[in-house]
């Protein structure tokens, strides 16, 4: 017996890799959007009144839940706003996951999900995803303690009709649902519509991808009144002022530029479409994308390969070492400077 069995032992989440090497680098490894935040996320953190830090935040991020609640057409209490979604789905596990019956989320999803259900202790069953990497509704017509859906999924890109999420938050009227949006805003359907119908639904949103934030920690959830005061008694368990005074204002700021937002979004959806064209014809098989990124496989060369050979080439893409998605790799979508520069040299390399 020693101290270190003592100790509380999880096995991490591994982020994608932040690299630090000499000169310029293509980054297309983590998600994160190619252009910087709006102009206006610039001069409301340059207006910061910097004797405001002296001061502790406003504890229910007030200003920025009612920004988000305003422009998603909900009342402020309807929103949970968080450290990025990571937090705000990790709370969400801890407040709405309680069962003894487990919890379900397919096999190939966000590998977060294991890893807060390992540390709660919550039981869970990963549930394959079909041949073709989508969802079987009817997989989740069985009983459990709950079920959390990435719609777009990560890292497959692929998303899930809003009738296949409202049917499976409808069969499962006892226990709540999360749905993981933290790419809907590159072509899925929300499922926020769906909110003020169902009292067990939880919708997940993010500022790290669509609205340019990674950096800034902003995530966000909409659901019922009771749901969000439950998902706050929890927070205010942990830690009270989770959203400082520079991530509220630059948020307030980047929800309101819904113009830029716009521009920018459709920017890295053209530049996807354009990229999917372009792999194929180097020979990937890319799944459907409605994300920031293409999960593609090539016909001849193993996935692991390439991304050794373009790492060498200082373009940094994702590899997942995993059972059924180890011939695949996940490329997030740059600018279209960035993603010629990645067709050019996967052209070299594949000739
Ligand atoms: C990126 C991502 C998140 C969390 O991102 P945050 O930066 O913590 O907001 C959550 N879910 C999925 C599926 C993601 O890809």
């Amino acid at each position: 017996m020693s101290y270190i069995d003592n100790i509380r032992k999880v096995v991490p989440y591994t982020p994608g890799e932040q690299p630090k090497v000499e000169g310029e680098i293509i980054k297309l490894n983590t998600n994160e959007f190619p252009y910087p935040p709006s102009a206006m996320v610039e001069k409301a953190l340059e207006s910061l009144d910097i004797d405001t830090l002296r001061l502790y935040p406003n504890v229910t991020a007030a200003p920025l839940a009612r920004a988000i609640a305003k422009y998603y057409g909900f009342e402020e209490d309807e929103v949970f706003v968080g450290v990025g979604s990571d937090d705000v789905l990790a709370n969400s596990f801890l407040t709405f996951f309680a069962s003894d019956v487990p919890i379900l989320f397919p096999d190939i999803t966000y590998s977060f999900y294991d890893v807060w259900a390992d540390l709660y202790k919550i039981p869970y069953v990963r549930v394959p995803l079909k041949d073709d990497f989508t969802v079987d509704v009817n997989d989740y017509k069985v009983k459990n303690g709950g079920i959390v859906i990435a719609n777009p999924n990560a890292p497959t890109g692929i998303a899930l009709p809003l009738e296949s999420i409202e049917e499976i938050v409808k069969a499962n009227p006892d226990v709540i649902v999360i749905v993981d949006e933290a790419y809907v805003d590159f072509g899925g359907e929300s499922a926020l519509p769906l909110v003020r119908k169902y009292e067990n639904l939880l919708v997940v949103q993010t500022f790290s991808k669509s609205r340019a934030a990674a950096g800034m920690r902003i995530g966000f959830a909409v659901g019922n009144k009771t749901l969000i005061k439950y998902l706050s008694d929890v927070k205010f368990s942990i830690n009270s002022y989770t959203m400082n005074q520079m991530a509220l204002a630059a948020g307030v700021a980047a929800i309101e530029d819904k113009e830029y937002f716009k521009e920018t979004v459709t920017r890295v959806i053209n530049t996807r479409n354009w990229a999917n064209k372009q792999l194929v014809k180097l020979g990937f098989n890319v799944l459907p994308s409605s994300t920031n990124f293409v999960f593609a496989s090539h016909k001849d060369v193993p996935a692991r390969d390439i991304f050794e050979y373009l790492k060498t080439k200082n373009i940094f893409v994702r590899y997942f070492n995993k059972d059924r998605i180890d011939n695949y790799l996940r490329i997030t979508i740059g600018t279209k400077e960035q993603m010629e520069k990645l067709v050019k040299v996967l052209e070299e390399y594949l000739k």
